[in-house]
């Protein structure tokens, strides 16, 4: 983008969005200094940018210093450094929004809220896709949105928004905006919910009077941000300056035959059709679209049946309140819970313990989680993922459910939740193999 040209940026962190914003940065002709702690992502970039420890570098006079999302703007000591240089702290998708004026003619969806974020842009995009209209996904899912060729007139790029990404951004006016739900996460990094919330808020603060900011009806923190801001226009929150859509869950009058269940993505379904719906789409195409649309691993991944018992993958639940409306999907349950756990809310999950048989603890949570669901259900510690495994599939009878959904984020004992799926698919396999061994 020629809005990059003779610009100087750092850019921390090179991870895969960290790799292809030097990789876009320089095609612009703009001047990158970069950096990782590891020595391997630092290698992949030494033959095209300077190599340089920002923390260690005189920031002034460069125009920006591009974070990874995975960086804590709250504790990392980098923030203050670029403060006091007077130098803006932005993310991929800020770049993405400065260089937007140059694409052909387009729009930008951005999806946020605690959980179904992914669920809601795959969606989406699956529907666009499905409907023949040029769409990219990127954001928090899927390949950097930098890394990608730009769509022809009339393309739709849809954004999965962390608020990480979020906090990093400042010029992002999305056409649409959606926030799916809102509850207690990521405490580490915000003062409070209050915070949290805030950092959301941005997305819609950030529209212009022709965008239109979504909510969901049914999620009570979500229909809040709606009502604060609606219809008092002399607020100090811009929110009000564009159009407000607060969408019901009712997926009623859609055929059935759509492939991913359960409340929570009647939620995100029904997000994605409000979106769909603004966008100009009618329902017979949405519909076409949901019909096709197979879900996304990790997330209630049916994995298969041994013995007559199910498995059920559902590792991207790293907190609770995406673990309960898994149990909540389900009867005769062998649950599989632990890992690094964010707080130790257990409430979300006690209206389902009639539905779990068993708990089964691993990571570093298991010691507590087992004291704390005692009192409401028969829970084994089992330290380990494939002994939870082995152990639930040795205790389940015929209907019932072995479902991995860890309300925990995984880096105790793996790289990512994708890793911890894999590992939860792969014993699952071992438990077949050994089945037919035995006969
Ligand atoms: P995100 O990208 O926001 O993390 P995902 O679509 O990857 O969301 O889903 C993450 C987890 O949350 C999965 O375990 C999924 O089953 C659960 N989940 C998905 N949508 C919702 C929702 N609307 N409300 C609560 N939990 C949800």
């Amino acid at each position: 983008s020629r809005a990059f040209a003779g610009k100087k940026y750092i850019v921390l962190g090179l991870a895969r969005t960290g790799y292809a914003t030097v990789k876009s940065l320089i095609a612009s002709g703009a001047h990158v200094t970069a950096w990782d702690n590891r020595s391997e992502a630092r290698k992949m970039v030494e033959d095209i940018a300077t190599l340089a420890d920002p923390m260690e570098m005189d920031l002034a006079g460069y125009d920006a210093l591009i974070l990874s999302p995975g960086i804590a703007l709250n504790t990392h000591p980098i923030v203050g450094r670029a403060n006091a240089a007077n130098v803006p702290i932005l993310g991929d998708i800020e770049l993405f929004a400065m260089a937007r004026h140059e694409l052909p003619p387009h729009r930008v969806v951005g999806i946020t809220g605690t959980n179904g974020k992914s669920t809601t842009t795959a969606l989406v995009h699956h529907i666009l896709k499905n409907a023949a209209i040029p769409t990219r996904m990127g954001g928090n899912i899927g390949l950097p949105i930098l890394g990608q060729d730009a769509l022809p007139a009339g393309g739709v790029y849809v954004l999965e928004l962390s608020s990480y990404q979020i906090d990093l951004t400042q010029n992002l006016a999305c056409e649409f905006a959606l926030l799916l739900n809102l509850t207690p996460d990521h405490l580490d990094r915000y003062d409070g919910f209050e915070g949290y919330s805030r950092s959301k808020r941005r997305l819609f603060e950030m529209q212009h009077s022709n965008g239109q900011a979504i909510f969901c009806g049914d999620d009570a923190i979500s229909l809040k941000m709606a009502q604060d801001n609606y219809p008092d226009e002399t607020q100090e929150s811009k929110i009000s300056a564009q159009k407000q859509i607060v969408y019901a869950v009712d997926i009623a009058h859609f055929d059935h035959s759509i492939s991913i269940n359960g409340p929570h993505n009647a939620q995100n379904i029904s997000g994605a059709v409000a979106i769909c719906r603004g966008l100009g789409l009618n329902d017979k195409v949405i519909e076409a679209g949901l019909k096709t649309y197979k879900g996304l691993p990790h997330r209630l991944e049916y994995i298969g049946e041994i013995d007559g018992v199910s498995y059920i993958n559902d590792s991207k639940a790293t907190n609770m309140a995406s673990a309960a409306p898994a149990l909540a999907a389900f009867h005769n349950v062998h649950w599989i819970i632990g890992g690094v756990a964010k707080d130790y809310d257990i409430s979300a999950a006690l209206p389902f313990m009639d539905h779990v048989k068993a708990i089964y603890t691993i990571g570093e949570s298991g010691a507590e989680y087992h004291k704390m669901f005692s009192p409401h259900a028969k829970v084994e510690q089992c330290e380990m993922l494939i002994m939870a495994v082995e152990r639930a599939a040795s205790m389940a009878e015929k209907g019932d459910n072995i479902l991995l959904s860890p309300a925990c984020a995984s880096f105790d004992q793996f790289r990512d939740f994708e890793a911890r799926g894999e590992c939860f698919k792969m014993a699952v396999r071992a438990i077949s193999e050994q089945r037919d061994v035995n006969g």
